[in-house]
């Protein structure tokens, strides 16, 4: 098992999924070099969108966020590169797709603010607990 600051956590969002973009993104985070230690698709309840959001239960935008994640597949993934956290979110790019630099996720396949392409884990504790959401020890390869 690697140390658990090498890893984080993404999820390719349902626009990404439902524009037929999460093999262009897959190929950009193989590209990145970051191992993919578990992967799959799953279609969200409102519940378990609710659960995953929890932090932003008091957010105004709580019940659009997690209408949207639960509006389609996404691809939830557990990733690995040295220093994963960050290098994942400079990957990703600003959470405001118009507002993030060039060659980022979100600058290319991001929508809007809401509909933004891809999520990434904001810290090494969170990572831990936004893998454990999704995925068992076992499922990690
Ligand atoms: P992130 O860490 O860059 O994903 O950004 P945040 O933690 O601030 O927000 C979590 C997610 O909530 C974002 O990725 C967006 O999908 C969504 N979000 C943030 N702000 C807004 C907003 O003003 N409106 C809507 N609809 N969604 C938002």
């Amino acid at each position: 098992m690697a140390e658990q600051s090498n890893l984080t956590f993404g999820i390719i969002k349902p626009d990404a999924v439902r524009a037929g973009k999460f093999g262009n993104i897959i190929q950009r985070i193989v590209d990145n070099d970051f191992k993919i230690r578990a992967m799959k698709l799953i279609h969200m309840t409102r519940e378990e969108a609710e659960g995953f959001y929890d932090v932003h239960r008091e957010r105004p935008f709580f019940g659009e966020l997690t209408t949207f994640m639960s509006s389609a597949p996404c691809v939830v993934m557990a990733l690995e590169k040295k220093g994963a956290v960050k290098a994942w979110r400079d990957l990703m790019g600003a959470t405001d797709p118009a507002k993030a630099d060039a060659g980022t996720l979100r600058k290319e396949f991001g929508g809007s603010l809401g509909e933004n392409a891809v999520h990434g884990s904001d810290s090494e504790e969170n990572a831990e607990i936004e893998i454990g959401y999704f995925f068992s020890k076992l499922e990690l390869v």
